[in-house]
């Protein structure tokens, strides 16, 4: 990214390695494609064929060939390495969303009557899970302000195990200084782990600064086009194995059709990121402009909290805006209906822009106090950039903010 704010020397994933990384030159029929291997079974030649890769074969290792289709795919395993190619790590699992991910991370690492933390800002489901559902099993959670890390080397309890958060967060796109982060766990023996679907490791690589294992929703950007489910666990040395066992045993996995679309898309990553961070930044400077618009959150700005530190470990921002509209719901709602490029949705990271309204999506159902105190308001707005002219995108808000 060529910008003046942007300070960084890390150097995120570029096109040539979402292209080329983790490929095998050479494939079955000489595709240039990974083929589609659809089947839930593999054969054996003979029983002395059998017994020989019974004896030396764990289904974790890297496979010579493949047993059964809940232990592994190659059109899968053609996914797991690129993903473990851009995010510099030594392995990674693909699983069938990214509350998949986050939970067989969970599920293999804890067990009863350890603890974890958890920065509060976090994904609701993530939350919901670790607060509501991981307690029945005698794990306890401690959540922590994001930025906070004199709290988070507090919170740490002789039993605690892993430290989750998520960079940038959602809504607020607040970034962690992952070196910081990195250095407590190593310091208390606490395995640290990352989402970074809002970044990408084209605009950031966590591995790279000692955090154990980073976890990604592969629906957004690393798919691409909003056709697909998928998440992704990366690390280093073996320490995606246990998530890996424990996935033969939950069963969640992916589809070969369906990681064949993950890897087309993300042989587009880079590009996708690249325009999507400069649309980011465009945009945020626009709405920053605007009298009609109360506030933004975009850590390429240099009002954001976390500016600094995105700035130094980012290679760019990212495609997603949050703002506040001045007045209220029904004004906010207003000027989301009249605006003509992004449609409503849930989701992000696709080449589709797409609007929420954020406390009617998603946040719907916490009750309005709760809203309140996680700075959700009735007029804060969710922009997720897709790949579309920057111009047109800028020229959509205009005439929407028009109308108020
Ligand atoms: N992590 C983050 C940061 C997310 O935003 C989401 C979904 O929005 C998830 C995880 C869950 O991913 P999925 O919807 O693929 O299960």
């Amino acid at each position: 990214m060529n910008d003046s704010n942007h300070a960084s020397g890390a150097r995120g994933a570029t096109s040539t390695e979402a292209v080329h990384a983790g490929e095998k030159r050479f494939r079955a029929h000489h595709s240039l494609t990974v083929p589609i291997v659809q089947t839930a079974v593999y054969t054996f030649a003979d029983t002395d064929a059998l017994v020989a890769y019974s004896e030396d074969h764990m289904f974790w290792d890297e496979p010579e060939r493949e047993e059964y289709g809940r232990y592994g795919n190659p059109t899968v395993r053609a996914v797991e390495a690129k993903l473990a190619a851009l995010e510099h790590g030594a392995d990674a699992l693909l699983v069938s969303s990214g509350m998949a991910a986050v939970t067989t991370v969970l599920l293999a690492l804890l067990r009863s009557g350890q603890h974890f933390i958890l920065a509060d800002n976090c994904y609701h489901s993530t939350l919901a899970f670790s607060r509501d559902y991981l307690s029945r099993f005698g794990v306890e959670c401690t959540l922590v302000p994001p930025g906070d890390y004199a709290a988070l080397a507090a919170a740490i309890r002789p039993t605690t195990k892993l430290i989750l958060a998520e960079s940038p967060t959602n809504p607020f796109m607040r970034c962690i200084d992952f070196a910081q982060l990195a250095a407590i766990g190593r310091q208390h023996g606490v395995t640290t782990v990352v989402d970074t679907t809002f970044a990408t490791p084209c605009n950031v690589r966590p591995l790279e600064y000692g955090i154990d294992l980073v976890v990604h929703s592969v629906t957004k950007y690393l798919g691409g086009h909003n056709d697909l489910m998928a998440g992704a666990v990366v690390g280093n040395g073996s320490a995606v194995t246990p998530m890996r066992s424990l996935q033969a045993l939950l069963g969640n996995i992916v589809a070969p059709q369906t990681a064949y679309l993950i890897l087309r898309g993300m042989k587009t990553l880079a590009l996708r990121v690249a325009r999507q961070n400069a649309s980011g930044l465009a945009v945020a400077r626009f709405l920053e402009s605007q009298p009609k618009v109360r506030r933004v959150w975009y850590p390429g700005l240099t009002s954001h909290p976390d500016h600094a530190i995105a700035a130094a470990t980012m290679s760019g921002f990212g495609g997603v805006v949050s703002f506040e509209i001045d007045g209220d719901a029904a004004r906010a709602h207003r000027f989301i209906d009249a605006l003509r490029i992004p449609t409503i949705g849930p989701s992000l990271g696709g080449v589709e822009s797409m609007v929420s309204p954020l406390a009617v999506m998603g946040y719907a159902n916490v009750p309005p106090e709760e809203r309140e105190s996680l700075g959700i308001r009735d007029e804060l707005v969710r922009l997720c950039l897709g790949i579309e002219e920057t111009q047109d995108l800028i020229d959509d808000l205009t005439r929407a903010l028009a109308v108020l």
